[in-house]
Parts: structure tokens; C-alpha cells; sequence
């Protein structure tokens, strides 16, 4: 959706793009929604974790939704050196 400005499920072309994702916190506070990766997954503590936040590309007619990584390279990085553990 994000490259092709086109809905995979209903082919709308009305797409808003890079949405704000949002997680709701107590009290009402907005943080941005994030995904991460553990570095060192098998540690105790000290897991490395790297996170990203994310961006939300939303069909305007179905409602469908796509989220993407804002620092894709970053959680790539973490989950090599992971892999290598
Ligand atoms: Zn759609």
C-alpha cells in the first residue's frame, strides 16, 4: 500500500498515508506504537532490545491497515546479532 498508493483488499486508491500510530496509556497519555527486537533474547536482563517506532498506512474505504517499521535497518541489525547467538 505503502509503494503502491493501492489497497490489497478493496484496490481503493484512497489511502492516508503515514498515519500516526498510537498506543493509549494510563491516564490518557499517547505514545507512538512501537515494535523491537531483542539483541541477546536469551539473557535475563540486558536483552539489547532495539525498537522502532511505526507508521500506519490505512485504507480510507475498507479500513485496511498496514504498519511499517520507521527504522527498518535498525531491528535488522539487532535480529543478525541475535541470530548469531
Ligand atoms: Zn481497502
Amino acid at each position: 500500500m505503502k509503494q503502491s498508493g493501492q489497497c490489497p483488499k478493496c484496490s481503493s486508491t484512497n489511502i492516508i498515508h503515514d498515519a500516526k500510530a498510537i498506543d493509549y496509556y494510563d491516564y490518557g497519555v499517547q505514545e507512538t506504537m512501537r515494535v523491537g527486537v531483542d539483541r541477546n533474547p536469551s539473557a535475563w536482563i540486558f536483552k539489547g532490545q532495539e525498537n522502532s517506532t511505526v507508521s500506519a498506512w490505512v485504507c480510507g474505504d475498507c479500513g485496511f491497515v498496514e504498519f511499517y517499521a520507521d527504522e527498518p535497518t535498525k531491528l535488522l541489525d539487532a535480529a543478525d546479532e541475535a541470530e548469531q547467538k
